[in-house]
């Protein structure tokens, strides 16, 4: 599968991909990663990428211009189907439905805004806007690079063994996964429970799948259709 990602700071995502698991599944040929600089795609000299926002208000906008350009350029020079994804704090949230889906398609393209946002109107050249939580980052670069992570650990032979995606948090069921645990077996008087200890699958698999929704209830409520009312913490 391919990533193409359009920022002003391309370096910044240089050395996350070339880490980890990313790097593995680059170096086995399973993905490809292209960074691109907005600036690349302007026309003027001083190479501009924003300007101040019409009807006034504080920070700098991204243009359009170079944005539609960018997407224009990149898609005819991959040469195959690029999703458009532009990251914003105002897009639908990110879910590992999203991750599962996208998996699916030849590659991604997405587009990171920078100070007060990407003029509005590129949303008309993109095929969906991803948010990855209800708050405001500065910029759309962690919120790219969790996307491809995410999508990345959907693709076949990414992770090792494919049975540790199934049981994550939020494959396949709207809930957590089970806790988990490494030696040593008893660490600052906190021990492991015994079940995960006695070799019994059956009754490891039962206790794992009761942890988990026990977690899930108590963490993410929502998760369970229960109400969750976290108040405000500046109210
Ligand atoms: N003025 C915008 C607003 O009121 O929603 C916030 C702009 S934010 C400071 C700058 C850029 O960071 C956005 O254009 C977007 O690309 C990225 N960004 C910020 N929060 C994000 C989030 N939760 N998910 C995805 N991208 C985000």
């Amino acid at each position: 599968m391919r990533f193409d990602i359009l920022t002003i700071f391309p370096e910044s995502l240089a050395g996350f991909f070339a880490t980890g698991v990313l790097r593995q599944a680059q170096e086995k040929k399973l993905l490809e990663v292209h960074l691109h600089d907005l600036r690349d795609f302007t026309d003027d000299p001083h190479r501009t990428v924003d300007d101040r926002p019409y009807g006034g208000g504080a920070g700098m906008v991204l243009k359009a211009d170079p944005f539609v350009r960018a997407i224009e350029r990149i898609k005819a020079e991959a040469g195959i189907e690029l999703r458009t994804i532009l990251l914003s704090s105002q897009g639908h949230l990110l879910r590992q439905d999203d991750a599962v889906r996208w998996a699916t398609l030849p590659g991604l393209l997405l587009l990171c805004g920078r100070y007060e946002g990407v003029d509005e109107r590129v949303t008309a050249f993109v095929d969906e806007e991803v948010s990855i939580g209800d708050y405001v980052l500065a910029g759309g670069e962690v919120a790219a690079a969790a996307i491809v992570e995410a999508t990345a650990r959907m693709l076949a032979g990414v992770v090792g063994k494919f049975e540790s995606v199934e049981t994550d948090s939020f494959y396949g069921k709207a809930r957590l996964g089970p806790p988990q645990y490494t030696r040593p077996p008893l660490f600052r008087g906190l021990e492991v429970p015994e079940v995960l200890l006695s070799g019994d699958h059956s009754k490891i698999e039962a206790f794992r799948e009761r942890r988990a929704w026990e977690k899930t209830a108590r963490n993410r409520p929502d998760l369970l259709g229960l109400d969750l009312d976290r108040g405000n913490p500046h109210g």
